[in-house]
């Protein structure tokens, strides 16, 4: 597929700025000012400021830098599989360090998908907290799905123990088996895949029950409009829970992991004393040196 978008030179710098090392300034296509050619994506940026975008993720890059564009395009590029049913699965949480981890399985038909307005799914990463908010809830009453909360304190107390990812294949094999006893069937899932699938069922080897037939595939949230309400619906609940938590330290807690954090996490250690943290965040992040420090 392609996607064409029409850059200005803020833009095109923004672009050169992302892309670092990957691009390549001596292409021998005609009238352009630069190339990135991967396994997933090609980007030509021409002279005239147009950028075309092609291969797989052309959409998803796409997208990073057109917002409109993604809603006309990338709709085009999420599909459902050729199935007329299947379960997506996905987790977040897991690179803020406030807050919990979430994992989200949800199921969709075409009977379903009938009744939502598609023209809003979009990969929640992309989605602003608003239209989060605003979408989720509606989504959330026609699509069967299934929660599980890893809150900050469990997340703190197990987390020295077990591997992250670890920790997450428990999560979406419990939540994937608890959505098909609910829905009664066992359709196609689709796992946004965070590491090889023989990690995963690796790390599945004491589990009594373990769900095999899945279809794992990185960035699956923007590809697989199924796998896009799963975190539709997992980040809406992270919202959720992040207002709580804001709510027990009266202060609007951060998003993230960056420099910001690391001050807000001093102030509250500073007003709440250092166990605040054992349950608002998650402790082993560097963040918890950086907080703690003199
Ligand atoms: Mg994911």
């Amino acid at each position: 597929m392609n996607v064409v978008i029409k850059a200005d030179e803020q833009l095109i710098s923004k672009i050169k700025q992302h892309y670092g090392k990957e691009i390549n300034f001596e292409s021998n296509i005609p009238y352009t000012q630069f190339v990135i050619d991967n396994d997933n994506f090609k980007i030509i940026a021409y002279n005239s400021n147009k950028v075309m975008f092609q291969g797989k993720d052309a959409a998803y890059e796409a997208a990073k830098w057109d917002n409109d564009l993604l809603e006309a395009e990338q709709l085009n590029n999420i599909v459902t599989l050729d199935l007329n049913e299947s379960i997506g699965s996905d987790e977040v949480g897991t690179g803020d360090y406030f807050g919990p981890v979430i994992v989200c399985s949800a199921y969709l038909n075409n009977e379903i998908a009938s009744k939502i307005d598609m023209s809003l799914i979009k990969d929640s990463k992309i989605l602003t907290d608003k239209m989060i908010l605003t979408m989720a809830p509606e989504i959330m009453k026609h699509v069967p799905y299934e929660l599980s909360v890893l809150d900050n304190v469990k997340y703190n107390e197990i987390q020295p123990k077990n591997n992250l990812n670890m920790i997450k294949a428990k999560m979406h094999n419990h939540v994937l088996l608890k959505l098909m006893a609910k829905i009664n069937k066992t359709p196609q899932v689709i796992l946004d895949q965070f590491c090889p699938p023989k990690l995963y069922f690796k790390y599945l080897n004491d589990v009594d029950e373990v769900y095999h037939d899945i279809i794992f595939e990185t960035k699956a949230e923007s590809k697989y409009l199924v796998v896009a309400i799963a975190s539709i619906i997992a980040r809406y609940t992270f919202l959720l829970e992040m207002d709580r938590l804001s709510l027990q330290v009266s202060t609007p807690l951060l998003k993230g992991a960056g420099p910001q954090v690391d001050l807000q996490g001093k102030e509250l250690v500073k007003e709440y004393g250092e166990e605040i943290l054992d349950i608002i965040a998650k402790k082993h992040f560097k963040n918890t040196k950086k907080i703690l420090e003199n």
